[in-house]
């Protein structure tokens, strides 16, 4: 009956001479009940009037509120999936978009043939489609092959506030496209939907928009949330200050779901086994227990469920050893006095279950669903919790005030993970998860004057990361003028012309004739036009260095390997992490031992003489083939050390390269049975020499024994670009080599500056392979080639025994 009064109204607020659309959705009652109860709701008719009245709208409403759930139907009611277009909706995060698909399928009580998801490797697409939602990077790409993406009649930028890189552009990209299309007389709508009210960048931004959209918020029941912040100085241990205070809150805090926000998946893993472990070593429950629980809950699943109490007598165990005296304060649970009142049941079981981006749909999914009765759900994730996914029955909130942040450095490329600080903003979303649906509280493990310090906000990730690959892409939308692109936040003028740079050397973009003035030849670097081979390099989905090597596959019958080495290049983290620290003596030592039997079987796959000089890279398409010669089982990836998620989405990736490679130049390479035979020595040195076409900027050249005055340079190698020297990592296949020239993916800044994915390179492929990075100067007493580090550039004698007749070098003059 309700929904029959909401769709009444809707009919009736048309304006006349608007046709009186609406799509019936046929929903379950209880469904319906439940969104009647969501903020977004209330603003139904508002939001409708301003998307038909205006060709931008931006609506902001807390996590929760119903915005990425709801907005969706309401366009769909209103007919705008109903003629030739369908409704778009970007998530920055995959695990978003396909579980939010997946939901609303459910709530409209539609299949998913018709509310349906893109990510980048798969998809339930139908021509049935009406409502997809797909990350930001597939509406990028199909924005490639039709600029005005006549497909959609409304595109909703979803969590805008994340700020992500894609998002970013297409939010500029739009604010071109929605004009275009309504001027051509084919409607068009954008919705941007942010969590936080700062919308400043999107709505006062004169590049974007000429006249600013409507904002419209959502005013979310919240419910009050108490902060406690910790009184000492923060651990370096959050993950162990985190298991206690979990505890504690489970042992003397009411009932209530509590959730734990950690920076990573390992310690996400960490801390739920720790969190079940303790549950298990408790006393055992009686066998009437057990049978009870599996009596009544046949949805049981004992994966994740320890059925097992707390014990109160067993409390240091569960708590932790040590550290006991000022906890008893710690929790303050005396600050809401409705709670004082309130014992927690020791016995009731915790049920623990992890949420981390990765982690695979059907685990995903249980986080929705009502914990077994009985017991206390415990969800231990990393930011994805945030403001993406809004889990129901949280009262306890765990704040570890961190965020694990990939660093980049624009001048040397060096890149590090770093576990920092988060922001104001983002502390205040964590804390607001303590409140959906009654008060709540929020465990900050840090100090207030910690807070304080805090940013205010977190930085959109475009000025945190290079933009080679956003400035091809943009570059194949026929975007000369990058530095003019109407960005939310630009990246810097630097990192610009760093990119263009680097295109420039790749050959994806020309760099056009030069004059004199200063003036114009920076406003000339900024305007490179792409090249066919730029193209080609675009439309490869993998960054342009790696779309720079499949470019140059075909050579030799390399194509397959070419495939395979960049698919596994470009997956992060294919082998596990040797470097694991060990808690115990008997565990260290336990580990100490697979990891030599991994380091073994490491330099197994690197081989020896022509293909060991490959290097890393060897390694890795050793280990792509092994693995896919076994069968890719999880056992075979298990006992060798790799991860089996990384492999299975090589698969993906190799057949998907195969396809894109084979659209650019036909029936070249052919992907029908992922086992491959060796490549041989012959077409190793191709590899290697294709490996460095495409990180040419990435080569470095190891410090001669003369060159040693200071001990921080033995084994050090010198790369164009930095003062310091940097190494090959221990468990590098060439740590023991040390070839004189190297080429690196990337620098990873650890205990020392390491160089992963490392390959060696022979002198005199450098001025061949790479003139773009060569000066070519007369003869002098000093080695050839050799760094000019004023300069990044190598210098080579023209005289030098590589120099080769008929080989065009450039004249370039120092
Ligand atoms: P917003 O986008 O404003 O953050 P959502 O539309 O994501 O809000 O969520 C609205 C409500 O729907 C929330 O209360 C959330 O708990 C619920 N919800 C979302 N996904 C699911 C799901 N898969 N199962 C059950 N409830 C869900
Ligand atoms: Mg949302």
């Amino acid at each position: 009956e309700s929904e029959k009064k909401v769709s009444d109204q809707k009919v009736q607020s048309k304006k006349p001479s608007e046709p009186a659309v609406f799509i019936p959705v046929d929903r379950l009652p209880e469904i319906q009940e439940a969104r009647l109860k969501l903020p977004v709701l209330a603003e139904e008719q508002v939001i409708m009037e301003a998307v038909r009245e205006n060709p931008c709208v931006v609506i902001c409403g807390e996590t929760g509120s119903g915005k990425t759930t709801q907005v969706p139907q309401f366009l769909y009611e209103a007919g705008y999936a109903s003629g030739s277009g369908i409704i778009g909706i970007t998530e920055p995060r995959r695990v978003a978009a396909v579980s939010m698909s997946h939901r609303v399928a459910k709530e409209m009580n539609l299949s998913t043939r018709v509310v349906s998801y893109q990510i980048r490797y798969e998809g339930n697409v139908t021509d049935d489609t009406k409502i997809k939602f797909m990350t930001d990077g597939v509406l990028l790409k199909e924005i490639q092959k039709d600029f005005l993406l006549q497909r959609y009649s409304v595109i909703i930028i979803d969590e805008a506030h994340e700020r992500s890189v894609y998002t970013d552009i297409l939010i500029g990209l739009l604010s071109r496209i929605v004009p275009l299309r309504n001027k051509k007389g084919i409607p068009m709508k954008l919705l941007v939907m942010s969590a936080t009210l700062r919308v400043e960048d999107f709505t006062d931004n004169q590049k974007l928009f000429r006249t600013p959209p409507p904002v419209i918020k959502v005013d979310a029941r919240q419910f009050p949330v108490t902060v406690h912040f910790n009184k000492r100085t923060p651990l370096e241990d959050f993950t162990g200050e985190a298991f206690q205070k979990t505890c504690k809150i489970h042992r003397m805090l009411p009932p209530g779901g509590i959730l734990v926000f950690l920076t990573g998946q390992a310690e996400v893993h960490s801390l739920c086994r720790r969190l079940r472990k303790c549950n298990t070593k408790l006393k055992p429950p009686s066998f009437m227990h057990v049978y009870l629980c599996l009596q009544s809950l046949p949805r049981i699943d004992l994966d994740n469920y320890s059925a097992l109490p707390v014990d109160e007598g067993d409390e240091d165990r569960e708590a932790g050893i040590g550290d006991e005296e000022d906890e008893a304060s710690d929790l303050d649970i005396g600050d809401d006095p409705s709670n004082a009142e309130v014992k927690a049941d020791p016995s009731i079981p915790l049920y623990v279950l992890p949420l981390y981006s990765l982690l695979a749909p059907e685990q995903q999914a249980k986080v929705f669903r009502p914990p077994p009765p009985g017991t206390r759900l415990c969800v231990v994730a990393t930011n994805v919790a945030e403001t993406s996914l809004t889990i129901p029955g949280i009262k306890y909130v765990v704040d570890c005030g961190r965020v694990k942040k990939r660093f980049y450095d624009r001048v040397t490329g060096v890149s590090s993970f770093k576990i920092t600080w988060t922001s104001q903003a983002s502390a205040n979303q964590r804390a607001g998860r303590a409140g959906r649906t009654e008060p709540g509280h929020c465990y900050r493990l840090y100090s207030s004057a910690v807070f304080g310090d805090f940013s205010l906000f977190s930085e959109a990730e475009i000025t945190r990361r290079p933009v080679e690959d956003l400035v091809l892409q943009m570059k194949d939308l026929n975007i000369d003028k990058v530095v003019n692109f109407p960005f939310p936040t630009s990246p810097s003028a630097e990192a610009l012309v760093a990119a263009e740079q680097l295109l420039v050397s790749l050959g994806a973009l020309k760099e056009p004739p030069q004059t004199g003035r200063i003036k114009e030849l920076k406003r000339a670097k900024l305007s490179c036009p792409i090249t066919p081979l730029g193209r080609a390099m675009a439309s490869f989905p993998v960054a342009p260095r790696y779309a720079k090597m499949l470019a140059l596959g075909k050579q030799q019958d390399c194509l397959q390997y070419v495939i395979a080495l960049v698919a596994a290049m470009t997956v992060r983290e294919i082998f596990e992490d040797l470097d694991r620290p060990a808690g115990t003596e008997d565990e260290s030592s336990k580990l100490t031992q697979r990891r030599a039997r991994l380091t073994q079987m490491r330099r197994l796959w690197a081989g020896q003489g022509a293909s060991l000089l490959l290097g890393d890279l060897m390694v890795m398409l050793g280990a792509v083939g092994a693995c896919e010669f076994a069968g890719c089982t999880p056992k075979f990836c298990e006992d060798n050390g790799l991860r089996y998620k990384a492999m299975v989405e090589i698969r993906r990736l190799r057949g998907q390269l195969t396809n894109a490679v084979n659209a650019v130049c036909p029936e070249v390479a052919v992907f029908v049975d992922p086992k491959m035979t060796p490549p041989t020595e012959h077409q190793v040195v191709c590899l290697r020499q294709i490996v460095l076409t495409g990180l040419g900027d990435h080569l470095a050249r190891r410090v001669q024994v003369e060159d040693v005055l200071d001990p921080k340079w033995k084994n050090g190698y010198k790369t164009a670009l930095m003062d310091d020297p940097v190494f090959i990592h221990p468990t590098s296949a060439l740590f023991k080599t040390l070839p004189e020239f190297v080429v690196y993916q990337e620098i990873m800044e650890t205990a020392k500056m390491y160089m992963r994915g490392v390959s060696a390179v022979e002198a005199e492929w450098v001025p061949e392979l790479l003139p773009q990075y060569c000066h070519f100067s007369p003869p002098k007493d000093a080695p050839s080639p050799w760094f000019c580090s004023t300069t990044g550039t190598v210098r080579c004698h023209r005289s030098s025994s590589f120099f080769r007749v008929g080989w065009q070098l450039p004249a370039v003059d120092m």
